[in-house]
């Protein structure tokens, strides 16, 4: 709970701590030493580096599920049955949650949504909103840093809860090895969904609410969209499951899918392609955030203000400023 409270506040400067003191300190449990390393890739500190170095040899042991759908389906929900679910089951759980549309914080908006009170002292779970703040490149660039700390951390699943159905949420969704969608009857969920292009990156569906009316038809209309998309043979074709999350009732279900999902990657070597894929798009994100940052684009630098000015001018033709901006 506290580190939500640090979330929440106005940006404050931390002292600094040896970040492998902390590392050490979050495999065996310690909830506050892994708020401060989060902390560090919101606040885009310079001890981020060394920390990323130190950690990479730790990372690759987590397995990283992602919950998106539209407010209100029930994900804050669903993620405490998982956490209640893999508590039982002796596993370490992490669950982080974005809010990629706000560039505030998150961890107002989300941390009172999180309703995992039961949780606050269980040092084998750890639940943290990430505030975006001023972060370059946004929660997406910030995100698989977020990630990699928890992975390092030693717990067995993390949990990435993202608000709403948009670009980015599915770009953050798209981190995860197993990305489930949640709806819900009563939203029009599934037809929205289609529309994010939703479709493309679920793994799981999960109809929740299901005590409500019309969870049948929604369910129904999933399978007609499934029907309707084409699974090469031996691809995984996303199953459906159906959950009352506010009692409980189909979470078991709702991991066993998990846990299917999770063998069937590593067994087709997809796991392996998906992490890969993802590193590639994460060194590329932070290469061209470098270059832009080293090329002075930046709002509030001036070197491509000036270039501008030239080219507009007449004194300079666009490539050739260019090739000046990039060698700067
Ligand atoms: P989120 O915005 O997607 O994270 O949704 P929440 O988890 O905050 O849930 C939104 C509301 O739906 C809350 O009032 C929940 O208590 C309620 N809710 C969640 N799951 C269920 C369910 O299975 N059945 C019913 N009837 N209500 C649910």
């Amino acid at each position: 709970m506290a580190d939500r409270l640090v979330a929440a506040g106005p940006r404050r400067r931390r002292a600094a701590a040896d970040p492998q003191a902390l590392i050490a300190a979050a495999r065996t449990g310690d909830p506050r030493g892994l708020a401060r390393l989060v902390s560090l890739v919101e606040d885009e500190s310079a001890e981020l580096r060394p920390l990323l170095t130190a950690i990479a040899p730790l990372t690759g042991h987590a397995h990283i599920v992602g919950l998106t759908g539209a407010p209100g389906v029930g994900k804050s929900t669903v993620t405490g049955g998982l956490v209640r679910h893999y508590r039982t089951e002796g596993l370490r759980v992490g669950v982080l949650a974005v809010d990629p549309s706000s560039p505030f914080s998150g961890g107002a908006l989300l941390g009172d949504r999180v309703r995992m009170q039961e949780h606050a002292t269980d040092g084998e779970v750890f639940i943290r909103s990430m505030a975006s703040r001023g972060h370059l490149g946004g929660l997406s660039l910030a995100t698989p840093q977020a990630l990699r700390i928890l992975d390092a951390a030693g717990f067995d699943v993390v949990l990435i809860e993202t608000v709403g159905v948009g670009q980015a949420e599915v770009e953050i969704a798209s981190l995860a090895d197993s990305a489930l969608v949640v709806v819900a009857p009563g939203l029009g969920d599934s037809i929205q969904a289609a529309k994010a292009g939703i479709l493309e990156i679920a793994d799981i569906f999960v109809v929740n609410k299901s005590d409500r009316p019309g969870a049948q038809e929604v369910i129904r209309d999933l399978r007609t969209m499934l029907a309707m998309a084409s699974y090469p043979a031996g691809d995984w074709k996303p199953p459906i499951v159906s959950t009352t999350a506010a009692t409980g009732d189909g979470i078991g279900d709702l991991a066993a899918a998990i846990g299917e999902h999770q063998r069937w990657l590593a067994d087709s070597g997809l796991l392996a392609q998906r992490r890969r894929a993802r590193a590639r798009e994460e060194i590329s994100a932070i290469a061209v955030a470098e270059l832009r940052r080293r090329m002075g684009a930046l709002p509030g630098e001036s070197r491509l203000d000036e270039l501008a000015d030239r080219v507009t001018a007449g004194e300079l033709d666009p490539y050739s400023a260019a090739d000046e901006l990039i060698s700067g």
